[in-house]
């Protein structure tokens, strides 16, 4: 199957912070794919911008080696040139007055014209307040800003303000990269464009979900950063928050920006509080030849979770007695994003002896190997009379769509240019954010004023013992974390 791309406007974006590692790692990277793909008319600019003092081609020696370290591309590659002709760079300082003229002189009238926040969410008020005072943002201007969207809901509120002085909500695009993920966009045609699961898709006939995002990465690195998040911020705030949203949602009348974010926040504003005795913190532990949290964190007192379990109630008619349950964690023994969804028991079973009907259950794996596995029962194969046995429907996309299907976009390339078409479905909206804040701040709250340390749990494990007796307690078992 041949993947359809449709080039963007002309456009002039650009980079704060583009000598940063998301920039090299992940913007400049997912920015030159979209070239090579025919998607960026090569009219386009990007300017990089940040206070490291170096000339244009300084920026596209630099940018060069990022996509060659990061990508399979090799500098002879026959588009890099091009690409990188695209280029430019200003030395701007965000808390200073230099530059902002000579990029205001950059900018070309006519062109779509973005503005990446990729620096410390502590400058972003900086940079919108110097793009409107400079007048080099206009009505029509877009800025994209980066996680975390503050660290509570009056962090995220106050920012909100601070951007709404300069910027339209219209204008203004938080990304979430999870959103842009092939697969995770994928939930919203599976549940939409299909008959066959919406019927069933409630309290009625679903038992429980179970959303796990596992990593084996410890916080080796990034550690004094993590270790003022930990797992509720990171993950489950944000990416974890969206997953439940995207399953949990009420079809929206159309695929449009408002509608859709309109059934997220209803979803996110019908969470119940979690009760303490249904969460459960991990951190992991030294296993002899890995490092454990603590010496990652370089914080020997941390109470930091590397890892959340917790079962979460949606207060609605569709929801009512369904639970969710939500884990995520470093240095688990796998790498590994899944949904699943497990369906109710058939009321009443016809086969006597011959084996007792179990429940169905759709697994919509977001990573490694982005696919749907259903479990469906059968009868066994053979002359041996009647005998039931779950098999599983598998389905891999890149399988099934061959090798298009593969190579599938970065999220970052999908949504810089959702950002230049003007497309703010997959980015989340200020109120979606100050709401999800409202839902974890009680949680963290709680847990920062308690004086209990995370759970212990070995490095390369399922996570804390406490997690599976979460699941016990309700007669149920948490599916198995491999990749
Ligand atoms: P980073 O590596 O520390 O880069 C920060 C960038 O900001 C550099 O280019 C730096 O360049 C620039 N900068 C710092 N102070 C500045 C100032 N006063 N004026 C103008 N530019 C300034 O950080 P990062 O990892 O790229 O992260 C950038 C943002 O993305 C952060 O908000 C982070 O939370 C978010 N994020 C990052 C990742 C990731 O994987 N890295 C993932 C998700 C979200 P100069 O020193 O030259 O000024």
């Amino acid at each position: 199957m041949v993947s359809r791309v449709i080039p963007v406007d002309d456009f002039d974006l650009v980079i704060f912070g583009a000598t940063g590692d998301l920039a090299h790692r992940k913007i400049l990277p997912g920015l030159f794919r979209r070239f090579e793909a025919g998607q960026i008319p090569p009219t386009s600019r990007i300017i990089g911008a940040a206070r490291t003092e170096q000339s244009d081609d300084d920026f596209r020696a630099e940018t060069a080696r990022a996509i060659c370290e990061y990508t399979s591309v090799r500098k002879e590659h026959p588009q890099l040139a091009e690409f990188l002709g695209l280029l430019g760079y200003v030395s701007i300082d965000a808390k200073g007055d230099g530059g902002w003229q000579e990029l205001k002189d950059r900018m070309r009238p006519g062109a779509v014209h973005a503005f990446y926040f990729s620096v410390a969410p502590s400058l972003f008020g900086d940079i919108a307040e110097r793009l409107a005072s400079h007048g080099i943002a206009d009505n029509d201007s877009r800025i994209v800003v980066e996680k975390p969207f503050g660290r509570d809901r009056a962090s995220a509120r106050a920012l909100n303000a601070t951007l709404a002085q300069h910027f339209d909500e219209h204008q203004i695009y938080r990304i979430d990269h999870y959103l842009g993920k092939e697969t995770v966009q994928n939930l919203m045609a599976v549940r939409f464009a299909n008959v066959l699961f919406e019927p069933l898709w409630n309290a009625q006939f679903i038992d429980h979900v179970q959303i796990t995002v596992a990593e084996t990465v410890g916080v080796a690195g990034r550690g004094s950063y993590y270790d003022k998040s930990g797992a509720i911020r990171d993950m489950v705030q944000n990416h974890m928050m969206q997953l439940l949203c995207l399953i949990a949602m009420e079809p929206p009348y159309h695929f449009d920006p408002d509608a859709v974010r309109d059934e997220k926040l209803k979803v996110i504003r019908a969470l119940e509080p979690v009760a303490p005795a249904d969460i459960v913190r991990g951190q992991y532990q030294a296993d002899g030849t890995d490092s454990g949290y603590l010496e990652d964190a370089e914080n020997p007192e941390s109470r930091t979770e590397s890892y959340v379990a917790m079962k979460v109630r949606i207060s609605n008619w569709r929801w009512q007695g369904t639970p969710f349950y939500l884990r995520t964690g470093k240095k688990l023994r796998a790498r590994t994003s899944e949904i699943a969804i497990t369906f109710k028991e058939p009321p009443h079973s016809i086969f006597d002896d011959s084996g007792v009907p179990k429940a169905n259950e759709l697994v919509i794996r977001l990573q490694p190997n982005e696919g749907m596995n259903m479990k469906v029962m059968i009868k066994e194969p053979g002359p041996g009379g009647m005998r039931l046995v779950q098999v599983p429907l598998d389905m891999s996309f890149a399988d099934a769509l061959g090798p298009d299907g593969a190579d599938m976009p970065d999220a970052y390339e999908r949504l810089i240019m959702d950002v230049i078409r003007g497309n703010q479905t997959l980015f989340m909206r200020g109120d979606e954010v100050e709401a999800a804040w409202a839902w974890t701040d009680p949680i963290i709250e709680a847990w920062e004023d308690g004086k209990r340390r995370p759970e212990p749990y070995d490095a390369g494990s399922s996570g804390p013992d406490e997690a599976l007796r979460l699941m016990h307690r309700d007669n149920r078992r948490w599916r198995e974390i491999r990749a």
